[in-house]
């Protein structure tokens, strides 16, 4: 019940599972509010998606990870941790390898150049681009899917040669079921990252990388009196409900077969693994969790002798080649400061999260990655690598389908005091670091949090 005296709500012990971005932008919520907080995270070390692993000497991020300068929300959290004036600003060229051939599609006059289409479907092309990123209504560009869009904008020239390559590249045969929401989604944070002014293409990013970031963030959380539950992996959540007073709890098991009993609870973990964990959300519920797609990735982190290209992204038409991009880190993060005077390439590939390839070996990627960098550039050899090592992720980002707002799971569930958040409900943007902050804050704000005063405790 609200406290009548300072009419703000009792302290309570909640528990937030998931220690990704999103997992500690809600314990910064909560604590904000002077709530009692722990965090259970399956995994040894903070961060999920963002956190960082051993290349040899090099400590860096498993997944790619760049800050645009339009990423407001970030930019704010990091200077409440003092490092936003740290951040690196590089201004980026960006690569098509089409036709076999290395090309530059960094500004508008290469882009005009751009070979592989008739000057009729370029002019198309970029008008596609530029309609996308004047559009505002994202439900008009969800309401139909992404190759109709494409098709009718671009025409079948512009389709054929380039958005289906790079949309089977992103999104293997599920890009026929996903919306034109995801290009729009995509165009409009890229335009975006292009300073106003000078329209350049700026992507920065934290000395010490996501590393520093993370231990920084946690640190901050810890001297707040915030928990940390590092390598507890929730098997099972329950309702407790207390038949003498009418309060309610609810119990948490963990993998490590013991229990621990909070007021409240939100998850921020996928989707597939909420329905299968909260066992009291009804039917109808984890129906909605469980029939939500992810794309999953595999990605290969490589530490080179020398750089392959002046390229951060190179993406990819050509079909024979089994990559989704490459992404050239030490074009950015500088090499002889972070990287140990090496050069970081990343070579990732989505698909499915039920995709048989998801487990392929190391081995194997890692000999399709060395045989098609060694295609695509004349001057690599697999002697220059001195590291090498593959990352993998199942649940990264829910597919953006047909009418996707429509059909997501309620934030606020049929559970008292069980909430459920997690990046599947980024709706008008793509997935990177600054929306699921965003969601975190608005969705805690006009939700988590009304529902929680709301309720009688
Ligand atoms: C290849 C790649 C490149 C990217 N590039 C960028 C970029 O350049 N810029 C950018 O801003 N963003 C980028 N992102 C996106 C960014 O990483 C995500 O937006 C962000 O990390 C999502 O955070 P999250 O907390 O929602 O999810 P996650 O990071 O997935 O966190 C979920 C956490 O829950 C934990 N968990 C799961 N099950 C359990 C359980 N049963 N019990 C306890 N804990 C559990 C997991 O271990 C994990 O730590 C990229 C992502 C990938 C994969």
């Amino acid at each position: 019940m609200v406290d009548e005296a300072n009419s703000s709500p009792p302290k309570r012990r909640w528990l937030v599972i998931g220690a990704g971005v999103m997992g500690l932008k809600v314990a910064d919520e909560l604590i904000a509010k002077g709530q009692d907080v722990t965090i259970a995270e399956a995994a040894p070390t903070v961060g999920g998606l963002t956190s960082a692993w051993k290349l040899g000497d090099v400590t860096w991020d498993r997944f790619y990870h760049v800050t645009l300068l339009s990423d407001s929300v970030l930019r704010e959290k990091l200077r409440d941790l003092d490092l936003e004036d740290e951040i690196r600003w590089v201004e980026t060229k960006t690569g098509f390898y089409a036709g076999g051939e290395l090309l530059s599609m960094s500004n508008t006059l290469e882009f005009l150049r751009f070979k592989p289409l008739s000057l009729f479907q370029r002019l198309r092309l970029g008008g596609t681009i530029f309609l996308a990123s004047k559009i505002r209504d994202f439900r008009s560009m969800e309401r139909q899917s992404v190759e109709a869009w494409l098709r009718r904008w671009s025409g079948r020239g512009a389709f054929e040669k380039v958005w289906l390559p790079l949309l089977k590249a992103k999104l293997g045969d599920a890009y026929q079921k996903t919306s034109a929401a995801f290009i729009w989604a995509h165009t409009q944070r890229m335009y975006k990252a292009r300073r106003s002014g000078a329209k350049k293409e700026m992507f920065g990013y934290v000395p010490g990388g996501y590393a520093r970031i993370l231990e920084t963030w946690t640190e901050q959380l810890a001297s707040k009196g915030m928990r940390l539950l590092l390598g507890h992996s929730v098997r099972e959540i329950r309702k407790l409900d207390n038949d003498t007073d009418g309060s309610r709890q609810i119990e948490v098991d963990f993998h490590d077969a013991s229990s621990q009993i909070y007021d409240c609870v939100i998850s921020t973990i996928a989707s597939p693994l909420i329905a299968r964990q909260c066992v009291d959300l009804t039917e109808q519920e984890k129906q909605q969790h469980r029939s939500i797609t992810y794309l999953g990735v595999v990605c290969a982190s490589l530490l080179l002798k020398k750089p392959i290209s002046e390229y951060y992204v190179t993406n990819i038409t050509d079909t024979w080649v089994p990559l989704t991009g490459i992404i050239e880190m030490s074009t950015i993060v500088d090499p002889e400061r972070e990287l140990g005077g090496h050069h970081l390439v990343y070579l990732p590939k989505y698909m499915t999260d039920d995709h048989p390839d998801l487990a392929e070996p190391d081995d194997d990627y890692r000999e399709r990655c060395l045989q098609t960098l060694e295609k695509m550039y004349d001057h690599f050899s697999r002697d220059d690598v001195l590291e090498f090592k593959v990352a993998r992720a199942k649940y990264v980002a829910a597919l953006s389908t047909v009418d996707y707002s429509t059909r997501l799971p309620p934030v606020v569930t049929s559970v008292p005091g069980l909430y459920a958040l997690n990046s599947a409900h980024i709706l008008e943007g793509n997935l990177n670091v600054n929306e699921t902050l965003h969601l975190g804050a608005t969705k805690f704000h006009g939700e988590v949090w009304p529902d929680f005063v709301a309720t009688k405790h």
